[in-house]
């Protein structure tokens, strides 16, 4: 692209009756209609009568993870039904050397009929001899092989309380324990992110707020500007002293990366059946805290000294509960921007403690496209009076709490997210149009302790934009997509070259 182009025939969200953006040096020069820029002689991107969106912020990503399913080093199990599963195991098994490690990731069986659970049995059954992991959807259970539990027992260690090796399956911290083993070299990171950037690029993201787990942020830091992906790295709350001691805190770096926060876990997940609720589940139980309150308080407290950011993954209305009685314990202040993750199943009142206490929270519209709604996941865990109450997006909006979006890649789409939370199967979950873009844009931009851009289409903005096939209205949400996608200016995506 030349340093100076203009972006027309297009409807520029937000701003009526505007149809063209002028773009210079990589940022938003001005933003008018054909008459602004009669006089404009350099070069034209045809806009093709679209919608021109700021580009989208997904505020809650596993972007390695993304890319290794994406080129194909984890076997990606998403959408695939039962028989498939098994199949693609078994196919991608008996391509493996006895005892070599197969990681497959995104199986959920709430989508299968009958929805159990895969078991080691069925693990045991496929071809060849490798060591097979297969991690749930939720990346909260994983079911391990005979031979992959037999290669796991030194590495899960003491967290065998967490091992049922009857079904095979493994929970929560041992999953990250037999995770550790299975780790990808450093060309095939490199590999796995270049895929993972392409396809935000093709969806639309031009940031995106990573869960960075085990990956050092600083490969991250050092890639972000060559991906053409602004990053923002939120890593385990393990590493607050580390970080503090380096001095870094939330919000350092640079246009291309930001150091986030630290992460925390309160709960599980429904679909693992331990998210952690005040009432038991259908088939009992009410699934369960991670940690006692002073270790939680403790935790957000040392990070809110160090000026880190927490986010703080809590599901269930209990483990929210949790969390909100740990922040007011630890004093954690607000200009932090301290965020609760998923905030699912959030009771009226702990709605309202939220915009007490001057947290924000990172919601994801997707879920209620995936798991609500007659015959879900929510009803069928939970009943249907709690499904009908789950992501209250609405009352968190109408509690005016700042509101961002993320998809936590399940799967990566905003606009799939944003098609969710217009057309919902309840009613508490309906936002309107412009209230679902702004969450996975600005509202996803105001979730971090200073990205570099502001989600908006504003004269001095970075040109970070994204132009959709069509007028964007609540009906064309779920059938839009992304014709072309600017970071920084940049052309990165185009869907005629792709
Ligand atoms: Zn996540």
């Amino acid at each position: 692209m030349p340093s100076s182009y203009l972006i027309w025939n297009g409807r520029v969200w937000g701003k009526e009756g505007a149809d063209a953006i002028l773009v210079t040096d990589g940022r938003i020069e001005a933003v008018g209609d054909g008459r602004t820029f009669e006089g404009f002689t350099g070069e034209r991107v045809d806009a093709g009568g679209g919608a021109i969106l700021p580009g989208f912020i997904d505020a809650h990503t596993h972007l390695l993870q993304s890319g290794l399913a994406e080129c194909g080093w984890t076997l990606d199990l998403a959408g695939l039904s039962r028989s498939e599963t098994l199949e693609a195991l078994d196919a991608a098994a008996c391509a493996r050397a006895r005892g070599e490690w197969l990681l497959a990731e995104g199986w959920d069986e709430s989508r299968w009929t009958p929805s159990a659970a895969l078991s080691r049995a069925e693990l045991d059954r496929v071809g060849g001899d490798a060591c097979i992991v297969a991690v749930r959807v939720d990346g909260h259970v994983a079911v391990l092989s005979r031979a992959a539990l037999r290669a796991a027992r030194d590495a899960i260690g003491s967290r065998s309380h967490l091992v049922d090796a009857a079904t095979g399956r493994v929970r929560e911290e041992a999953v990250e324990a037999v995770l550790s083993l299975v780790r990808p070299d450093g060309e095939t990171v490199g590999r796995a992110l270049a895929a993972a950037a392409s396809r935000c690029h093709a969806l639309g993201v031009t940031t995106a707020h990573v869960m960075s787990g085990w990956l050092d942020p600083r490969v991250l830091e050092k890639r972000a500007r060559g991906l053409r992906l602004r990053l923002v790295a939120h890593v385990p709350a393990e590493r607050t002293g580390e970080l503090a001691e380096r001095g870094v805190a939330t919000g350092a770096g640079d246009d291309w990366f930001r150091w986030g926060g630290v992460k925390l876990f309160a709960d599980g997940s429904v679909g693992a059946r331990n998210a952690a609720f005040r009432w038991p589940y259908r088939w009992g139980g009410r699934g369960r805290l991670n940690q006692r309150r002073g270790a939680l308080r403790d935790a957000l407290a040392a990070a809110d000294e160090a000026n880190l950011q927490t986010l703080t993954h809590a599901i269930g209305d209990r483990a929210i509960a949790h969390v909100l009685r740990a922040h007011r314990e630890a004093r954690t202040r607000p200009e932090l921007r301290h965020r609760i993750e998923h905030f699912e199943f959030p009771a009226a009142r702990e709605v309202r403690a939220v915009r007490s206490l001057g947290l924000s929270v990172c919601m994801q519209p997707n879920f209620v496209g995936n798991w609500s709604g007659a015959g879900g996941l929510y009803e069928a865990s939970l009943g249907r009076g709690r499904d009908a109450r789950s992501n209250p997006f609405r009352r968190v909006l109408d509690a005016g709490i700042p509101l961002g979006f993320g998809s936590d890649g399940m799967p990566l789409s905003p606009l799939y997210g944003i098609a969710s939370a217009v057309s919902p199967p309840r009613l508490g979950q309906r936002l309107g149009l412009e209230e679902a873009v702004r969450a996975y844009t600005e509202g996803a931009a105001g979730l971090s302790g200073g990205l570099p851009t502001a989600g908006r289409l504003i004269p001095g903005e970075k040109a970070d934009l994204v132009v959709l096939d069509r007028f964007l209205c609540a009906e064309t949400a779920a059938v839009a997509r992304v014709r072309l996608t600017f970071a920084g200016g940049e052309l990165v995506y185009s869907a005629s070259s792709a």
